[in-house]
């Protein structure tokens, strides 16, 4: 029989494990060394199952992808022994690797499709204690399927949400905590996600009244599809009035799928014309259009906190509740507090799903010896950590390259907030900016489009080192046409507002010179997004890269061909 899901009962499992986090932490690093003792990567360290803590670290060194690369190489080209496992890896996973503008290829096992399932239960059970979910509920999940690869040793390479959604756990799991997504498989694991996304927003509209909770991967999906609403909607309307699916869905599985489900319904599409015409600029739209929905959830921290305001003014008054942290790589932490608006969501560390180290901050760009790391349950509160991974997967001491902010315990597991990715902006001259000052920067200077009534899309950077001095680019994508007035305001606000004594320091000394402001055609960021998914990205896991290298040329040359605007900041003279 079918296992209920029970929330109580997951809770009272998270509180053990936390409790007594120290003695488990080390137990799973164990199991993970005794699993994989076999891991050719393993033996060359002379570690095995008998390794203590303290021999593991030194025998052990710190490493990055790049390190990883040869040993993922051979596994991609069908070595026939165990190389970073014990059990031979059969299935990728593709990073999004946004930063560096370059796909990383990363080992994907059953074991991470269980620490999955774990963290979903764990931060559901929390969540449903605060927004129980009604039987028979439905969600709609805006879900994709990345291509598929198949590497020269015959391996299936497909983004990690995508091999997620393909086990049946997963389904098994979304069934157990009523919430199966209303769209079925074939428009889910589509091969064109304009046709997923059409097709997923009809089937919402078809069970609008079901709909208990809407999310995605990363808030910028949801964003994205409710921005598609808003073009599509009459098109909508008329296919649930005639029952016929729009032409612009060519897919025959998914046309015979949709055909299942889509009814004429004259009434509801005159209903939903009604509340669509009615609203003011989109305002409200998710509780007018699928007024039983309990929470909208998604990825909601770092990266995707520029699109809050916009998923705010679609959500009005119903909850925004931001989902757990992890990466390709493995999950790292939950969200066990639904009441926490995103911009203040910690997460808590499972210590029973992989072992962590921090490195401190301080240490972070050390250049000479390998940095020091501190474990578990010696980190300090207040303090900024780099963070190291060990898991069953196939990564030992591995770092991520995020940095995060711890802000408590849960129990005796620490609690942290993401701060940035390491790292992703290139130094100038003396600067340190990161992601989250730019983005900081970004949504000063931004709030000065309101004077136009004009809103950013989105935005992203890059620093031009060909110049001399070098100087920051910023890209903007724009809801309508800007003054001139207005983008020279916008540009001497965002140089002034990065704040990082290097940056104010060199820029007085003019060893960075002055900041652009460059604005883009609309569809810009679009055609971002259609070019990273045509790499093997997909939109459910699709983060903008917030500095575009010159590594990344493609992208590049997208963000230069689509300017139709440009600004040099005269902020400092
Ligand atoms: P991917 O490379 O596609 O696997 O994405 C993993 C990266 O997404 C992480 O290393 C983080 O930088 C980011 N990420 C994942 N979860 C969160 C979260 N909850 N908050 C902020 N950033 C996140």
């Amino acid at each position: 029989m079918e296992k209920q899901f029970n929330s109580e009962e997951v809770i009272k499992e998270f509180e053990a494990l936390t409790k007594d986090a120290k003695r488990i932490h080390i137990e799973t690093l164990k199991q993970i060394l005794k699993e994989n003792s076999e891991a050719e990567y393993l033996k060359n360290l002379n570690v095995d199952a008998t390794t203590d803590l303290e021999t593991y670290i030194s025998r052990v060194p710190l490493v990055t992808h790049k390190d990883l690369e040869p040993y993922i190489q051979k596994i991609a080209d069908g070595a026939p022994c165990p190389v970073l496992t014990g059990k031979p890896i059969t299935t990728l996973s593709l990073s999004s690797g946004t930063a560096q503008g370059k796909r990383k290829f990363v080992p994907y096992t059953e074991k991470l499709t269980e620490n999955t399932m774990q963290v979903f239960q764990t931060s559901f059970a929390y969540r449903n204690r605060v927004y129980p979910i009604a039987k028979n509920g439905k969600a709609l999940n805006f879900l994709y399927s990345s291509k598929q690869f198949t590497t020269k040793g015959g391996l299936i390479a497909a983004t990690a949400t995508t091999n997620v959604y393909r086990s049946p756990e997963f389904k098994q799991t979304m069934k157990s905590i009523q919430t199966p997504a209303c769209s079925p498989d074939e428009v889910i694991f589509g091969p064109d996600y304009h046709q997923s996304l059409y097709c997923h927003l009809l089937c919402g509209l078809i069970f609008h009244e079901e709909i208990q909770v809407i999310s995605s991967s990363f808030a910028h999906s949801i964003v994205h599809s409710f921005r598609t609403f808003e073009q599509v909607w009459e098109e909508l309307c008329n296919d649930l009035r005639t029952g016929i699916l729009s032409s612009r869905i060519t897919v025959p599985s998914i046309r015979t799928a949709m055909a299942n489900i889509l009814k004429p319904n004259p009434e509801l599409a005159d209903e939903i014309h009604k509340k669509c015409s009615g609203l003011i600029d989109w305002h409200g739209l998710i509780p007018e259009i699928f007024p039983n929905t309990k929470y909208i959830y998604g990825i909601m921290t770092g990266s995707m906190e520029p699109y809050l305001v916009k998923l705010r003014h679609y959500a009005r008054d119903v909850p925004l509740q931001s989902g757990d942290y992890g990466s390709s790589e493995g999950w790292i932490g939950v969200n066990v507090d639904p009441m926490s608006p995103p911009e203040t969501t910690s997460f808590a560390i499972l210590p029973n799903i992989g072992y962590y180290e921090f490195i401190p901050v301080s240490n972070v760009d050390s250049a000479q010896n390998e940095p020091k790391t501190v474990g578990l349950t010696e980190v300090k509160i207040g303090e900024d950590y780099e963070v190291v991974l060990t898991n069953y997967a196939g990564f030992y001491r591995y770092r991520l390259g995020d940095l995060v902010r711890i802000t408590g315990f849960y129990n005796s597991t620490p609690m942290f907030k993401f701060i940035c990715r390491r790292n992703l902006m290139p130094t100038i001259n003396i600067d340190k900016n990161t992601e989250k000052d730019l983005q900081l920067s970004v949504e000063t200077a931004a709030k000065l489009l309101t004077n136009e009534k004009l809103e950013l899309i989105d935005f992203t950077s890059h620093i031009d080192l060909v110049s001399e001095p070098g100087h920051y680019v910023i890209f903007w994508e724009v809801s309508g046409e800007p003054s001139d007035e207005l983008v020279k305001e916008c540009c001497n606000c965002l140089d002034i507002s990065f704040v990082d004594a290097g940056y104010v320091s060199s820029r007085k000394a003019c060893t960075i010179g002055p900041l652009e402001l460059r604005v883009l055609s609309r569809g810009t960021f679009q055609k971002m997004l259609d070019h990273s998914v045509q790499q093997g990205s997909v939109l459910n896991q699709y983060k903008t890269p917030r500095c575009v290298g010159v590594a990344n040329q493609n992208v590049l040359q997208i963000l230069c061909s689509n300017v139709v605007k440009s600004y040099v900041s005269t902020a400092y003279g």
